[in-house]
Order: C-alpha cells, then sequence, then structure tokens
C-alpha cells in the first residue's frame, strides 16, 4: 500500500516567553488523519523557514491545522485594535510550506487558521475582526458561548458541483465553528464553495489543483460523531499517495 505521510502543523505555546514554549497540537487532528489512514507527522512552528522544502520532501500531503491569528503584515495590513494572539514563528514556516505544496502540487486540506494561511499564500486578505468589521447574527465563536469543540452551532451551504459537494453529497452541513476572523478579499484561483447563512466564507478549492480544499471549521473535532466531517478526512487521505 501507497505511503501516506500527513504534514501536521503544530502551533507555539506558551507564547510569552519563548525560552518556556512549546510545540503543541490538538489531538483530535492526529486522531482523525489516523482513523482516515494517513500516518500524522508534526510540523513545528519555527523560523527556519529554510527547510520548508525538506519537510515537504518526506510528505504525501499537508495539513494546514487551527490556531491563532496571522499577522496582519503578512498580507500587508496594520493591526487592527481587535487583533488576537499571533504566531510569528508558524506563520514564517507556514506560508512558505503552503506555497510550495501549491507549487509542487501536494495534496493540502487546510482547517480554520489554515484556510486562512492558504488564502493569504494566494494574496488574498481576512477580516481581522469578525465582530466589528462584519457584525452578524451568527455566532462564529462558540468558545464564547461555551458550547463543546464537538458541537455544532450553525449550518453552511455547500455550492452544488463542488468537490466539497461530492465528499458530503449534501448542500447543507450542520459545523462547528471557532473564528474571529475570516476570509475577505478571496486569493488567486480560489473558489468560494461554502458560506453561512450571513455570507461568511465557509469553504474554499482550488480547481486547478490535484487537490486543495480550505474549510473554516473543524471537522477534527466533530469527526467523532459526524458522518460528514470523517468523509472530509476520507476523502484527503484518499487523494494522497
Ligand atoms: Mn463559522
Amino acid at each position: 500500500m501507497a505511503r501516506k505521510i500527513i504534514g501536521i502543523t503544530c502551533a507555539t505555546a506558551p507564547r510569552q516567553g519563548l525560552e518556556s514554549a512549546r510545540q503543541t497540537l490538538n489531538r483530535p487532528y492526529a486522531w482523525a488523519v489516523e482513523q482516515a489512514g494517513g500516518v500524522p507527522l508534526f510540523i513545528p512552528a519555527t523560523s527556519y523557514t529554510e527547510n520548508a522544502n525538506a519537510y515537504l520532501s518526506v510528505l504525501d500531503g499537508l495539513l494546514l491545522s487551527g490556531g491563532v491569528d496571522v499577522s496582519p503584515s503578512q498580507y500587508g495590513e496594520e493591526d487592527d485594535p481587535e487583533l488576537g494572539e499571533v504566531d510569528p514563528d508558524r506563520d514564517s514556516i507556514e506560508l512558505p510550506l503552503t506555497r510550495l505544496a501549491l507549487e509542487q502540487d501536494m495534496p493540502l486540506f487546510a482547517i480554520c487558521r489554515g484556510v486562512q494561511i492558504l488564502n493569504i499564500a494566494l494574496c488574498g486578505t481576512l477580516y481581522q475582526d469578525l465582530p466589528s468589521q462584519r457584525g452578524s447574527w451568527i455566532q462564529h465563536q462558540q468558545r464564547l458561548a461555551a458550547i463543546p469543540r464537538h458541537c455544532v452551532t450553525h449550518t453552511i451551504h455547500i455550492e452544488p458541483d463542488t468537490r466539497l459537494h461530492q465528499i458530503v453529497g449534501s448542500t447543507r452541513m450542520a459545523t462547528n465553528s471557532f473564528h474571529h476572523q475570516a476570509l475577505k478579499q478571496i486569493g488567486a484561483g480560489l473558489c468560494v464553495t461554502a458560506h453561512a447563512r450571513d455570507g461568511i466564507i465557509e469553504a474554499v478549492e482550488s480547481p486547478k489543483h490535484r487537490y486543495v480544499l480550505g474549510v473554516q471549521f473543524h471537522p477534527e473535532e466533530t469527526a467523532a460523531v459526524d458522518e460528514k466531517s470523517r468523509l472530509l478526512f476520507e476523502d484527503f487521505v484518499r487523494a494522497v499517495g
């Protein structure tokens, strides 16, 4: 059987005091990849960007995980007062990794912060703070309402005849939501494939690549209880290798 090594990007934590910092990743990412038949391999958040190619050379697919905000300087903006925490080491490695993976046409699955990195890698921009820059009646940050990570809180509406539609077999999906940012200007070559009812972008694809799919929600957290979430990981791992 072909090897299916899936690189998953990690975060820096705690973010104060680099000497005590750790590399972290929520457990459900590795579990969801394993359940789908892939072999998870963690990639550190690091400023050694010259290693980006070396990481990719041992991978068959790349999974960009969720996390804190991307520094607005990466898309040519100054920090909004409501910008959240940032992780400069993570930005440093994830952007070149993503650009190289796209160049090499390596299968790529981007989750939450990951879809934001994907968009920036293709010269798109973000809402730095949804509540102040694009208010909505939908609570996209369910952490504020203390709703558990595996619980779904809003629906997304999926465009027909897209990969996402093909995977989940429906034009609707109930998702969780843990983002205070979202895609604003769409990166070159990306197609929007799902919106929330308030118009916020919840998924994108790049039709000209072998496999590039990004979602704003967290299917790894719902994979244990939701078939559509599991199907997302199964489709990605199947496309790899
Ligand atoms: Mn949402």
